[in-house]
């Protein structure tokens, strides 16, 4: 149904070249960028850009290779097999070079990069509230104005289909605000399913939902099945120190098999037998000194708890970071991180980062540098395109539907919607440990909510955000494991037990998106091989 946004009572309306639409480093770094071709920015955020999405309570590993041909060669081929051969190295080259630049350009902002004992910076990590509170002061001193605590809710597009804006709540004040722009550069991080994993409170697959009601596209929504460890009860999900873990059980014998890397798999088994798996981290006393330095929150949880993870053993679980350290998202069409919509464009953990991991997470140093350039390429095209929009006379409609329409049902009980859809997703035999079977169950379930949705009335201003959030994280589900049944085989971190093996006839990417009729279909590779472009 055609909707103008004519009737909507907005208290704010705004106008601008480029909306930016999420405040972590994909976003502050496209509007940076943006501004800096001239081009009127607005930012808004769902939390305070700076401290909101997943790199800034945390901090972030950087894939920052010096132009070094063997360093290069070397950190190219690092994921090529692990992530199904399904990389383009094409921009691999592009991603290696522009993180390099922006790494750089950091320090020259006055990043406070640790240094080696000659004095040199270090520059393969970053330190998350110190690089977005550096972030955040940079958008500020490029022109950007920000909307802090302002989700969006919907779109706007114009009559030609081309996108012209959003609509948000302001959450301090209970009202709407509205931006009419020439482009739009969606930088909403991924969907986490509110698995109470460290950041990822506000990454409910807002932007995927929004981006496909105009029609936009989804690629590699099958690789989503990241989980991350974490001190159960705990929210910091930082994986790595459990390199150095052995895992028991509750007596204290060995769980065969289990290892943080290549064998999460015993792990999930026995959690979801529902058994305890307990951690102890045998690193020796240079290592763990090093560790507090490096990670000082990984800490904070064992400390209040009185546990000493060197010699304690202590519980932990697998927390759900699905597509935010996964590597599906919105696909892009071409090298300014346009999507099929015309003037929207998708950067960071929103858009899919197959281009540069393949069917292998992202997480480690991938995302972050994926995070940097993707989002100055986007800001980029915004702002070109943006240029050819400037005194367009639109008529505005709006774009969203489920759950802020009138509608002939019932509103949509937010928060029970949500509880059904992680009931769904969370559990590792779904999500992690894949069978045809179970994806299908699990599916229908997931379709059956969404038909009952689609009806649903408006929800009230309060619900509204949540009512969204419930929703986006539904169609994310769906687009997941629809994905998920396409791919018969088992390839990176997509694991299908009754496909073990990889398909070489499935090295391809499985497009998906529709709303109703949620719909996949395969597209090759573009890239050379990796051998090929060395040759
Ligand atoms: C604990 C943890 C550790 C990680 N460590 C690494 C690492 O070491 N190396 C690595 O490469 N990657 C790592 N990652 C992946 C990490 O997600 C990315 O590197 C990076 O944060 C992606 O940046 P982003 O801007 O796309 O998303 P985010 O940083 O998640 O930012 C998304 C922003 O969008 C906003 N937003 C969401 N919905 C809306 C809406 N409706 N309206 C307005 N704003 C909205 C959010 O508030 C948030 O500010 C880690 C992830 C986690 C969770």
């Amino acid at each position: 149904m055609t909707s103008t946004a004519d009737n909507l009572q907005v208290a704010t309306r705004l106008d601008a070249d480029v909306l930016v639409i999420g405040g972590g480093p994909a976003g502050t770094w496209a509007a940076i960028t943006a501004a800096a071709q001239g081009a009127k920015v607005i930012l808004a955020d769902k939390g305070f850009c700076g401290t909101s999405g997943a790199t800034a309570p945390s901090g972030t590993g950087v894939w920052y290779v010096p132009p070094d041909p063997g360093l290069r060669a070397k950190a190219m081929n690092s994921r090529w097999d692990m992530g199904g051969r399904l990389a383009d190295p094409v921009w691999m080259r592009r991603v290696l070079d522009q993180t390099y630049s922006n790494v750089n350009l950091l320090s020259e902002w006055g990043h406070p990069f640790p240094q080696a004992a000659d004095g040199t910076q270090i520059r393969t990590s970053l330190d998350g509230p110190d690089y977005m509170r550096l972030m955040r002061k940079r958008v500020k001193a490029a022109g950007v104005r920000i909307l802090d605590h302002s989700p969006v809710l919907e779109l706007l597009r114009d009559g030609s289909g081309a996108v012209a804006g959003a609509v948000g709540l302001r959450r301090q004040r209970g009202d709407l605000w509205q931006v009419q722009a020439g482009a739009v550069v969606i930088a909403t991080g991924g969907c986490a399913f509110l698995s109470k994993a460290l950041g990822c409170n506000v990454l409910t697959g807002d932007g995927y939902l929004m981006a496909a009601e105009l029609g936009a596209e989804l690629s590699g929504m099958e690789f989503s099945s990241a989980y991350a460890m974490a001190m159960e009860h705990g929210s910091v999900t930082k994986t790595r120190f459990y390199d150095w873990a052995e895992f028991t059980y509750a007596d204290g014998s060995p769980i065969p098999g289990a290892a943080s890397k290549g064998g999460r798999t015993a792990i999930a088994r026995t959690l979801s037998a529902g058994k305890g798996v307990f951690a102890r981290l045998n690193a020796d006393a240079e290592t763990q000194i090093a560790m507090r330095h490096a990670q000082p929150n990984f800490f904070v949880p064992l400390d209040r708890s009185g546990i000493n993870p060197f010699t304690d053993r202590f519980p932990v679980t697998l927390r759900l970071e699905a597509t935010v350290r996964g590597t599906g998202g919105l696909r892009l069409l071409d090298e300014s991180c346009a999507t099929s919509v015309p003037g929207l464009y998708a950067a960071g953990d929103a858009a899919t980062r197959e281009l540069i991991c393949g069917a292998f997470t992202g997480g480690g140093s991938h995302n972050a540098a994926w995070a940097m350039s993707s989002g100055a390429w986007a800001g980029s095209g915004a702002a070109q395109f943006a240029r050819g929009q400037r005194g367009r006379a639109a008529q505005l409609y709006r774009a969203g539907g489920v759950g802020i329409r009138e509608g002939k049902g019932a509103r949509i009980d937010a928060a029970g919607l949500t509880h059904a859809v992680r009931e769904i997703v969370l559990p590792y035999e779904n999500t992690y440990q894949r069978h045809g079977a179970r994806l299908e169950a699990s599916l229908s379930t997931l379709d059956g909510l969404w038909a009952s949705a689609r009806s649903a009335d408006e929800a009230s201003r309060d619900e509204a955000l949540r009512t969204r959030e419930g929703l986006a994280m539904l169609a994310t589900a769906r687009w997941m494991y629809r994905s998920a049944l396409a791919r018969t085989e088992s390839r990176g971190m997509h694991k299908r037990e009754d496909f073990p093996q990889a398909d070489e006839a499935q090295r391809h990417h499985i497009i998906s998106g529709g709303l109703d009729e949620v719909w996949t279909t395969p597209a090759p590779v573009a890239g050379p091989a990796l051998e090929v472009l060395a040759a």
